[in-house]
């Protein structure tokens, strides 16, 4: 009998056997067999599978289209049943003669000839549900991330009335609809988790192994519950403290997709923003106390106590400055056994077991600009992990791949610190950017406690915004927090901190308070009364700067000159790693900014120093160029490895020097002159800011200096350098408009570019206290940078020189801008504003208004990839309506809609100014276009942008129609609209200036 027959005789039969227990899944089982062997098309597919419909009903249809469909369909249809049904619902059927195993082989043929992504999602349909249905979040969370999907599609698909394995299928099909690179996501994302499984999936691990991951959780979790800076005198524990930092997807520089939506502690780990697949590396950057080693320590608490990170199974962690003092060669196995957590049980089964899990594996390196060697490709290739080598070829060939590939490593280090070369050889960047205005007031309520002092210290640095811009930096926010009695203390007026300087200064009086009061014998000269301990820890922390070193042993302090009572002011704190393992104590500073205030404490109140340390101190780029550095002003080496470590220098020796310098400047300021008048004769302090100053000069000339010549009909640019920021702030920290006034005297250009240049809130108080001397108005571009609104405030000072400012992709919300904006009604150059990718609302759009009616010189506002709403556009109407100045006006990527659109259009009807006019992506349908076409009759309008809109033929009909008359307009850009190729064709034909 045919296989048709089968299928027409046994109807009754083969219709109960998918229906009879109510679930859908017999049903979509077979469909999916059928779509994979090619067998229905999707249009069956879903003729099918109507949801909303009966499942008999969806199984008749089913029988009925495949009995159309012929012999060859229904035979599959049987070998389908075959394969889906229970094995005691199969005993009463008839299959035939199923040939499933030819099919098998035509689908693998068909597979390589039309290999896209969707064929293939369709073609191995039944394995993908399978695999699909334990991993149906972490596809989804891919998907979301890449914008293949929207919450709304992961919603669907998580319905709760699905079964996994439904929910798997929505997926795929969600996925189909959504067309090819969707779907090649969700290939991607499961050859991911087919490299890593989940493990789960594993066997259970041997006994040696779960008691060696007990013992290793229990050492990372006593290591990481205390902050270092508590320095073990405050009960606040990491757990207590931990307040979520920053954190951005580093775009490679380019201007690629913002990022949607923020990224959490685990998504350093995770899938989000990789970049290269095959690299198993991921960096952390960010400043000196934006809270790296915190991030890690919070990494590390959370695996210890199986709260996340629960796909690896072994944690080990690592410092770099810890690995920098390893002077044996060892074995990977060593440096993991010795390093981070000793086994007890079989040490050649567990390390066997971490060679054969490396996807189960994971480990952090803290601090690699602090590593004695920089990373260099010519580092030796080493990929065996029993045999013994320098540390840093261990670690160059972990960080690369070439040893223990397959492991993923996390690596904080600062952004300068990290060359090209090892940039090849990661995963992803993360940026760590610090506190939001938002995390601040939280990590001030947790340190403080007291719901009511938080609040007045919160209120006070509301007041004074420089400091609150100087707490994005958690070690800043931590010191002003733990110095709370000294801020509330001071007032808001002159004395109140300002600067980074006068931060530091704090603490140190804080410190030297805490003493003191045990004794009864702080006075006005505090620092003279501190004097030796100052110079004594100066020195220790100026030399170990020097020599790249920042652990030291008590003979390194005792040659300083460090006493007990020096060690018991708490600057410096045990070093418990490098402590425990060789039986003699360490120190280090409690963060390397301390140290970096402490050398220049040293330089500052040291009478006799080298004359030629500052001048050095501030060309730290050229120092390798200047070997007699080390020698003239730095002493001996400290280390026991002397000889070893004389040479070396680690990448964050630039940076750290940079800091000391910020801080010799800030000393040396004239608001400290008569704190440090006991101590240093004037003459002396005289000569060292004169020396300052004049570095300060020569180093910003230089950089004028390196402005090129404009090309003709161009306005005259200067794109910062590396270094120019750094100048900036420390001329901000001598706190002397003189100084600022000289130094920017020389200075003509038209545009200062300083994008991607990592300005915060407190570059910007610099950059602004600076800035506001300049002679003749600047085009101030700050674009891909974290200015928020704090920092948005810090630069209000400068507006009335600056006659345009882009601020694109900045973090900036409705409450910054209207402050800006407050701001810039009252400045006459300023005439021009980009602020594409921020976070503004329609709550913002009427403080635009009011500046479109005030100022009737404003040219120029963009403002792209925001939130406004057709609401919002109405109010910028209402603004537009009365100027008669505006010529660019840039809304693309918002959510304008035909409502806005007509807003906006009726208000700029009349406009005698408009030259260019973007709604790209904004929603506009046909009549929004119809109400834009009047705009286009307008004489001075050039530009109209309404690419990726919801334009149909008669929207275009109606701007044809009145391009007719106009001989102004070059193009109305209409790409991305709802037209036919036809219909384009036909159009492009009648009007060239449209533009499909
Ligand atoms: P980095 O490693 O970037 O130099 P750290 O992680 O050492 O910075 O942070 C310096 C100090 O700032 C910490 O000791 C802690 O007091 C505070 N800190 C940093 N990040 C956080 C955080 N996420 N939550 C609470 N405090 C933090």
């Amino acid at each position: 009998m045919s296989a048709r027959q089968l299928v027409l005789r046994q109807r009754a039969e083969l219709l109960g056997a998918l229906c009879c227990g109510g679930s859908s899944e017999g049903l979509e089982s077979v469909l999916d067999l059928l779509l994979s062997w090619g067998m229905l098309f999707w249009e069956d597919y879903q003729n099918v599978r109507v949801p909303g419909r009966a499942l008999c009903a969806n199984t008749r249809v089913l029988l009925d289209l495949v009995y159309t469909k012929g012999d060859e369909t229904c035979q599959l249809l049987l070998a389908a049943f075959k394969q889906v049904l229970p094995e005691a619902q199969r005993a009463g059927l008839s299959f035939g003669n199923c040939r499933t195993a030819d099919l098998e082989n035509t689908r693998d043929d068909t597979k390589e000839l039309h290999g896209t992504a969707i064929q293939t999602l369709q073609t191995d349909r039944p394995g993908l549900v399978r695999r699909l249905k334990d991993h149906i979040e972490g596809a989804l969370e891919v998907l979301l991330h890449t914008g293949s999907f929207t919450p709304s599609d992961c919603d669907e698909v998580q319905l709760l009335v699905y079964t996994p394995s439904q929910q798997a299928r929505r997926l795929l099909d969600q996925v189909r609809s959504k067309g090819e690179p969707a779907a090649k996501v969700l290939l991607q994302y499961f050859q991911q988790t087919e490299d890593h499984p989940s493990p789960f999936n594993q066997e259970a691990p041997p006994k040696e192994c779960l008691s060696y991951q007990k013992k290793l959780r229990s050492t990372v979790s006593a290591q990481s519950h205390f902050l270092s800076t508590y320095g073990g005198t405050s009960s606040l524990s990491l757990e207590d403290i931990y307040t979520e930092g920053q954190l951005e997807l580093a775009q490679g520089g380019s201007e690629a997709q913002p990022q949607t939506g923020a990224l959490g502690l685990e998504d350093v780990v995770g899938l989000v923003g990789t970049l290269n697949q095959e690299a198993d590396t991921v960096l952390v950057s960010g400043e000196a106390g934006s809270g790296k080693s915190t991030l890690l320590q919070r990494l590390h608490l959370l695996w210890a106590r199986g709260a996340a990170l629960h796909d690896f199974f072994l944690l080990f962690p690592f410092s770099c400055r810890r690995l920098s003092s390893e002077q044996r060669e060892l074995s990977l196995r060593e440096l993991l056994f010795l390093h981070c957590c000793w086994p007890d049980g079989d040490q050649d089964r567990i390390f066997q077991f971490i060679l054969d899990h490396p996807h189960l594996i994971l480990f952090t390196f803290d601090g690699l600009d602090e590593f004695m060697q920089s990373f260099s490709d010519s580092e030796q290739r080493h990929c065996c992990p029993t045999q013994c080598a320098p540390v840093p070829t261990l670690l160059f060939n972990l960080l690369q791949g070439s040893l223990m590939k397959g492991v993923r490593k996390v690596v904080t280090s600062r952004p300068e610190a990290v060359g090209p070369t090892l940039k090849r050889y990661l995963r992803k960047e993360v940026l760590l950017k610090g506190f939001s205005p938002g995390g601040i007031d939280c990590f001030v309520r947790k340190y403080l406690r007291d719901p009511t002092v938080a609040t007045r210290v919160l209120e006070s640095l509301r007041n004074n915004t420089a400091l609150l811009g100087l707490c994005h930096i958690p070690v800043f926010c931590w010191i002003v927090s733990k110095c709370y009695k000294e801020l509330l203390g001071c007032g808001e007026g002159e004395g109140s901190p300002q600067t980074i300087t006068d931060v530091y200064l704090m603490i140190l009086q804080h410190f030297f308070q805490r003493r003191a009061s045990q004794r009864n014998t702080m006075g006005i000269g505090w620092v003279q009364e501190h004097q030796d301990t100052a110079l004594h820890l100066g020195q220790l922390a100026m030399e170990g700067l020097g020599a790249s070193c920042y652990v030291f042993t008590g003979t390194e302090l005792q040659k300083c000159g460090v006493t007990e009572e020096d060690i018991c002011m708490g600057f410096l704190i045990r070093s418990e790693d490098l402590s425990s393992s060789t039986n003699c104590k360490h120190y280090e500073f409690l963060h390397i900014t301390m140290q970096c205030f402490f050398a220049a404490l040293y330089i500052v109140l040291n009478n006799n120093l080298d004359r030629s340390t500052i001048p050095k101190l501030f060309q730290p780029q050229d120092r390798q160029q200047q070997p007699g550095f080390h020698r003239v002003c730095l002493g001996h080496c400290l280390t026991q490895q002397e000889g070893a470590l004389k040479e070396a220098n680690t990448a964050a020796e630039t940076p750290n020097l940079q800091i000391t310098a910020t801080f010799v400047s800030g000393l040396l300021s004239q608001r400290h002159r008569s704190l440090l008048l006991l101590s240093c004769p004037g003459p002396t302090l005289d000569r060292k800011s004169k020396q300052v100053v004049t570095c300060l000069s020569k180093g910003i000339q230089k950089h004028f200096k390196s402005i090129p010549r404009p090309v003709e009909g161009e306005k005259k640019s200067m794109h910062a350098m590396p270094g120019f920021v750094w100048l900036i702030k420390c001329i901000h920290e001598m706190q002397d408009s003189r100084i600022a006034r000289d130094t920017m005297a020389k200075l003509e250009v038209e545009h200062l570019k300083l994008t991607y240049c990592n300005i915060g809130p407190v570059e910007c108080t610099a950059l602004a206290y600076v800035l506001q001397h300049l002679r003749n108005p600047v085009g101030l571009q700050l674009d891909y940078n974290y200015v928020g609104d704090v920092g948005v405030e810090q630069l209000l000072p400068c507006l009335h020189v600056c006659h345009s400012v882009y601020l694109r992709h900045n973090n900036i919300s409705d409450e910054g801008i209207r402050k800006l904006i407050e701001k810039g009604i009252q400045c006459e150059r300023f005439q021009k504003i980009a602020l594409f990718n921020n976070k503004l609302t329609d709550a913002c759009t009427e403080c635009f208004a009011h500046l479109l009616k005030t100022k009737q010189n404003f040219l120029s506002l963009r403002l792209g990839n925001n939130n406004i709403t057709a609401a919002g556009a109405g109010q910028l109407a209402e603004g537009l309506r009365f100027n008669r100045s505006l010529q660019f006006l840039g809304l693309w990527g918002n959510k304008i809609g035909d409502k806005g659109a007509e807003a906006i259009a009726n208000a700029l009807k009349d406009s005698q100014t408009l030259v260019w006019l973007s709604l790209v992506d904004n929603g506009v349908g046909s009549a929004g276009a119809c109400a834009l076409a009047p705009l286009i009759k307008n004489s001075t309008l050039e530009e109209l942008w309404l690419t990726k809109n919801c334009i149909t033929r008669t929207g275009v009909e109606c701007l044809i129609l009145a391009l007719e008359g106009n001989t102004s307009v070059k193009a109305v850009w209409l790409r991305g609209n709802e037209l036919s190729p036809e219909e384009v064709e036909e159009m492009t034909q009648r009007e060239p200036r449209l533009t499909f």
